[in-house]
């Protein structure tokens, strides 16, 4: 018995097809073996390999927060976190429960007579989806340097002019 091949017969061992193999000659075994093997390597994907199940859904979750931090959603009020009937409204929040809120006007006045408002309104954390930007830092020589900062949440959404009037409000010429 060539004990080379004895792995590959264990799994089908009482087989008649193992039988009649293990009468064979032994050179046209071997080349079955090899011929097995590379038909087998050929379809074979390890799972490493493999696109994990987890994916999508991270990509998904991925962009959502990537929308939100655009169009300054607060992270409490993403469809992952808030029912939508458990939303309540958080100063500056451009989600669709937020705009449509008919006590935005006065939520906003409070803010606007207390800059703690909206601290005091929503839940502490330690993460940092209440803070304003995200600090992007570089390593240098002399220690730690502030690069970019990354908008996450703006509470002044709705007081201060957004963006975009602010972008249509000056209008640039040239000479
Ligand atoms: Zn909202």
């Amino acid at each position: 018995m060539d004990y080379r091949l004895q792995p590959t017969l264990v799994t089908i061992k009482n087989s008649s097809l193992t039988k009649a193999i293990a009468e064979l000659p032994i050179q046209l075994r071997n080349k079955l073996y090899i011929m097995c093997f590379r038909k087998f390597w050929r379809e074979f994907i390890p799972i490493t390999a493999k696109i994990p199940s987890w994916y999508s859904s991270a990509r998904q979750q991925e962009k959502e927060l990537f929308d939100a931090r655009q169009q300054n959603i607060h992270f409490l009020h993403l469809p992952c976190n808030t029912l939508p009937g458990n939303k309540r409204y958080i100063v500056g929040c451009q989600c669709s429960s937020c705009t449509k809120d008919h006590s935005k006007d006065e939520h906003n006045l409070s803010f606007r007579e207390n800059p703690y408002y909206f601290t005091d309104t929503i839940p502490w954390t330690i993460t940092k989806w209440n803070n304003r930007y995200d600090h992007i830092c570089s390593e240098t020589e002399y220690g730690y340097e502030c690069i970019s900062h990354y908008p996450i949440f703006d509470p002044e959404y709705d007081i201060s002019d957004p963006l975009q009037v602010k972008i249509h409000k000056n209008e640039v010429s040239f000479s």
